[in-house]
């Protein structure tokens, strides 16, 4: 079978490895100059910083896309969060189990409750259109300490501040399952170069510099922007459900379908780059930060990998979702939160760089909580951030949705880990 994938992203690359190791004819077409989209590292004043990620993956080495790269022996060591997160609140750095105390016996009981309904599978939801926030009042009471901690798990996680109850519930339920976050040894690029190395060892092709234009469904070819074309028998568009769409020409699509298509909203956010001086702050861990008006989290990639920082600093990403359109007055006040959670910045180091995600360089393409089950063209398969199925977080999401598209290959089985 000959199958063209179109964009080398986390998305594309994963399900182009399972294609060429399966002895399929592969070429992948990614119009930038480096493979990896928004998975790679990018060096900046000898800083590992990434094109988009914090290094790190939702559920560690248990979670679907470990799974994914166990399958593939690829290399790549991802090392588990401990503690699997913590908790900046009152101006103080806490376990995140001390966050307990904030609840009062009846809230703690409710919560202790509704975990163990949801880690069993019963997904307590009785209106489905309510938001997740207001669920998890109804459900353990209004509590400031548990909403803050909601919102700030959901910016950092999904760059988003809130999300239906049933995403939150199916979320909640990943991570009961698969456990918190791990850091990849390397960063992003370790994962995703490995990933190429495992498409071109068999046999794949990647072709950097190559924008996919258009593509004709009937004659099954993709044109790209320098004259080439590409016959396909499967096609598998990394490149987003809308674009994948515009590719194809909005007219062999029914009206219903556009309306959906057109409904998905991205997540959309600002991660901030800063250098310390001086060992590791908090090691491999999440910090969520409750006292702030924007920054929704923390991590510090360095911790794992000292290569991703300076000689004699460590490396610090803080993200929030968008607020506003404002991006300038979103930036200002992401800043102050940052000397909120480090007063001494200016002595101790510095803010190396501050990057953007909205439009067409979102954080999600498809913010969590929204699917699109099944691409409505023959052989034309839509993978990466705008086919998450309901509770995959990030890439995990993106795992999720690859195993569905290998499952509809016929390169695999993988009911165990629906959620
Ligand atoms: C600030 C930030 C922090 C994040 N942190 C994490 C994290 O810590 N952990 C986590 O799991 N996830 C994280 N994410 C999300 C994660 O980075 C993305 O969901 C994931 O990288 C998206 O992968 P993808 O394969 O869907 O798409 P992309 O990485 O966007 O890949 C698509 C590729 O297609 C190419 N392309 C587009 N159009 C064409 C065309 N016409 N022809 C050819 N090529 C084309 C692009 O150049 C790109 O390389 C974060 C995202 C951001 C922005």
């Amino acid at each position: 079978m000959k199958a063209v994938v179109i964009g080398s992203g986390i998305g594309g690359l994963l399900t182009a490895s399972f294609l060429a190791k399966n002895g399929h004819e592969v070429t992948v077409l990614e119009k930038a100059p480096y493979v990896g989209g928004r998975f790679t590292n990018l060096d900046y004043k000898g800083f590992g910083l990434s094109t988009g990620a914090f290094h790190m993956l939702p559920h560690g080495e248990d979670g679907p896309l470990a799974h994914l790269l166990k399958l593939l022996d690829a290399n790549v060591r991802i090392v588990n969060s401990d503690p699997k997160g913590m908790i900046f609140y009152e101006g103080k750095t806490f376990h995140y189990r001390d966050g307990w105390k904030y609840l009062s016996f009846t809230e703690k009981a409710k919560a202790t409750k509704l975990l163990l309904e949801v880690k069993r599978g019963k997904l307590p939801v009785d209106d489905p259109e309510m938001s997740g926030r207001e669920w998890i009042r109804e459900k353990i009471g209004d509590n400031e300490f548990a909403d803050l901690f909601i919102k700030s798990f959901l910016g950092w996680a999904d760059s988003v501040l809130n999300v239906p109850a049933l995403e939150l519930a199916k979320e909640i339920k990943a991570a009961l399952k698969w456990g918190g976050p791990g850091l990849i040894k390397g960063g992003c690029k370790a994962l995703t170069g490995e990933l190429a190395r495992i498409v071109t060892e068999n046999g794949g092709k990647i072709l950097t510099r190559k924008k996919a234009v258009e593509v004709d469904v009937d004659s099954k070819k993709v044109f790209t922007a320098d004259g080439e074309e590409f016959s396909y028998d499967v096609l598998i568009s990394n490149i987003g459900i809308k674009e994948t769409v515009e590719l194809i020409g909005r007219d062999s699509f029914d009206r219903d379908y556009l309306k959906r298509v057109d409904s998905l909203r991205p997540s959309e956010g600002i991660k901030y780059n800063v250098a310390l001086k001086g060992n590791q702050r908090i090691g491999n861990t999440v910090v969520f930060t409750l006292d702030t008006e924007r920054i929704n989290g923390y991590n510090e990639p360095s911790s794992l990998s000292p290569e991703l920082a300076k000689e004699g600093y460590t490396l610090i990403m803080l993200h929030h979702a968008l607020q506003s359109r404002n991006v300038k007055a979103e930036q200002k006040k992401g800043i102050e939160d940052i000397y909120r959670i480090f007063p001494n910045l200016d002595e101790e180091g510095e803010i190396l760089l501050i990057q953007t995600y909205l439009d067409g360089n979102p954080v999600n393409r498809v913010a969590s909580g929204q699917v699109v089950e099944g691409f409505p063209v023959e052989d034309v398969y839509v993978v990466g951030d705008a086919y998450k199925p309901p509770g995959g977080i990030e890439v995990e999401g993106i795992a999720l949705g690859v195993m569905k598209t290998l499952e509809r290959l016929g390169l695999g089985s993988f009911l165990r880990w629906y959620l």
